[in-house]
């Protein structure tokens, strides 16, 4: 026999483990719009007055954040941030369909092109000693164009799609290696601290990745349904599947291991950790915590200069 909904009674199409409930797409789609909202408002992440840059991939994630932002806030002052890194179709087809996404939404999409504007494409970085790790200098390079076009355009917030499923990837490998910095950094807000820093914001930190695919599949978004090609195979697509694991045999893992470092143990540790003071890079004027700043490192290596050790 075909499940109900717990909700009103009609044939249900989706099951949440976690919560053990049967849900139609109707009432699973109010239910995802009714947590992202109680999730801003239990951190305080938008306020009256913010004006809110989503950083936009294309992905499944940040395009349902996009959407729902839209839906359970329609005055909010809200705009798109999207770095093409230059992965040859599949940077295309993430493009194409923001296109798409933010004209249906009447929302406007500042498109930062790594080809055009740097001279360079996350590609180049192959031939540096990241080789076939390119997530790593992909990471810092986003980090810091997202940040710094946020600032440029005067934004109060900016928005990242991060999951539940991101965060306890995170999470996992920080507790695995104990770095303590990402452990404390690991928020759903994480506060300026530094008048070029914008806030962040992660409105999806309560929504898994699957609730995040079936939101954007049955309100009919266009987002891009490949992986990148660079992050294949990667350890950290290899946790997620491990966590993922341990949630068949534990209902509701990762949302108690997530809620129990978030509650209990990230505020221990953040009295333990010092503030590393910033200053200002000296090649952009952004702020850094070493004279040059991790970008203009990564940029300078992709283009072929000399630094031995970029992780410095
Ligand atoms: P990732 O690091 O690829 O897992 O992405 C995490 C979040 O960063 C996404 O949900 C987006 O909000 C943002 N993001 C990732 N890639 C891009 C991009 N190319 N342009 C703008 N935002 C991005
Ligand atoms: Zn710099």
């Amino acid at each position: 026999m075909r499940p109900t909904c717990k909700r009103c009674g009609a044939g249900a199409e989706i099951f949440l483990d976690y919560a053990r409930i049967n849900l139609c797409p109707e009432c699973f789609k109010n239910l995802f719009e009714r947590k992202v909202r109680e999730t801003i408002l239990r951190y305080r992440m938008i306020e009256h007055g913010d004006r809110v840059a989503v950083a936009a991939s294309g992905g499944k994630d940040s395009s349902a954040l996009l959407f729902v932002l839209r839906r359970i806030f329609p005055d909010l002052e809200l705009s798109a941030i999207h770095i093409n890194l230059g992965i040859g179709g599949y940077s295309d087809e993430c493009e194409q369909k923001l296109l798409r996404l933010t004209k249906n939404l009447d929302v406007d999409l500042r498109v930062f092109n790594l080809k055009k504007e740097l001279g360079i494409s996350m590609g180049d970085f192959r031939n540096t000693v990241y080789k076939d790790r390119i997530c790593a200098p992909c990471g810092t390079v986003k980090r810091y164009l997202l940040n710094k076009l946020a600032f440029e355009g005067e934004f109060t917030k900016l928005a990242t799609g991060h999951n539940l499923d991101d965060v306890a990837e995170v999470l996992f490998n920080s507790y695995l290696y104990g770095e303590i910095n990402q452990l404390v950094r690991l928020k759903p807000v994480l506060p300026s601290t530094h008048p070029k820093l914008v806030s962040k914001i992660k409105p999806l930190w309560a929504m898994t990745e699957m609730e995040d695919l079936l939101y954007a599949s049955y309100c009919s978004l266009p987002f891009r349904a490949e992986e990148c090609p660079f992050s294949r195979g990667t350890r950290s697509l290899e946790r997620k599947k491990l966590l993922n694991d341990i949630a068949i045999r534990i209902p509701g893992f990762k949302h108690t291991f997530v809620k129990s470092h978030l509650k209990k143990l990230s505020p221990a540790l953040e009295r333990s950790v010092e503030v590393s003071s910033l200053v200002e890079c000296e090649l952009c004027g952004m702020p850094s915590s070493s004279k040059v700043c991790a970008f203009c490192k990564r940029i300078e290596l992709a283009k072929g200069g000399k630094i031995s050790n970029p992780e410095i």
